[in-house]
């Protein structure tokens, strides 16, 4: 039979190439075999999400190079600081949005976990980029770590803006609320694991056209490799783990993750 097709909505590809970046210290890896993994799981395309500006040309050049991986180009709310001395970084973000291969603003967002001590800039960031979002009616892909409620909230201010929920952390409820906001559910590698009976509820009970995988690669990796470097391929343990918790098949997540992907990224 046929390997399904999947997406990887969000991965890293630019860290999985820098040895340097590695979380659990494993050596950079080449991306094109790392791509030829991921093409044999079934993953059809990926979206690479940048963190800060100084990662923009090295994420464009991977988008071109492959086509297949597409990019998404904003600031990541523990990277805020990187813009202080940049006036002009939304502007360099609005100019790559005619990129043919930019299809989100991401990743942005607020994350209290790792800092809360330039809340406000994380706030003024994620404002500026929702609109931004607004105007140009692309996705914006949303990281919330710790700040379900001021997330929610920044996102009713700018209204009429859609996105992702990346790698979502709350539960049924939360995933409803954003869902009525016209925010995709993405569920990442956490969702495998044991413990996350809060996710496991989400998963279940979220309705099958609002769900996305990813991995956050190469961080986060799903069972059974958890704690190990991850990579795009494995997605397909998260997309997984959904038919099991929904009870239905593989196929089915597979299409519908699929089909909403194409469908929140344009890509038709
Ligand atoms: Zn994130
Ligand atoms: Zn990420």
């Amino acid at each position: 039979m046929a390997v399904s097709t999947i997406i990887d909505t969000h991965c890293h590809l630019d860290y999985i190439q820098r040895q340097e970046d590695h979380p659990e210290g494993a050596a950079g890896t080449d991306p094109a075999q790392v791509l030829e993994r991921a093409k044999a799981a079934g993953v059809e395309f990926l979206v690479n999400p940048s963190v800060t500006p100084a990662r923009f040309a090295e994420i464009i050049a991977l988008a071109e190079r492959f086509e297949n991986v597409y990019a998404a180009v904003a600031v990541h709310p523990t990277d805020v600081t990187d813009i202080l001395d940049n006036e002009r970084w939304l502007d360099e973000i609005e100019a790559l949005l005619s990129h043919p291969k930019v299809v989100a603003i991401g990743e942005t967002g607020l994350d209290y976990y790792w800092d809360t001590t330039h809340a406000d800039l994380q706030k003024r960031c994620f404002k500026g980029l929702l609109e931004l979002g607004r105007k140009h009616n692309l996705p914006v892909i949303v990281h919330d770590r710790d700040a379900h409620e001021d997330v929610a909230q920044m996102i009713d201010e700018v209204p009429g803006v859609r996105g992702i929920m990346h790698c979502f952390s709350g539960d049924a409820a939360f995933a409803r609320r954003m869902i009525e906001k016209n925010f995709y559910i993405s569920f990442a590698g956490n969702v495998t694991f044991k413990k996350a009976e809060n996710l496991h509820e989400a998963a279940r009970e979220t309705p099958l056209e609002w769900i996305l995988a990813e991995t956050d690669s190469p961080f986060l990796s799903p069972l059974p490799f958890r704690g190990k470097p991850n990579e795009p391929a494995r997605v397909k343990h998260v997309v997984e783990k959904i038919a099991e918790l929904k009870g239905i098949s593989y196929q089915e997540v597979a299409e519908a993750t699929t089909r909403n992907a194409r469908n929140v990224f344009n890509l038709l």
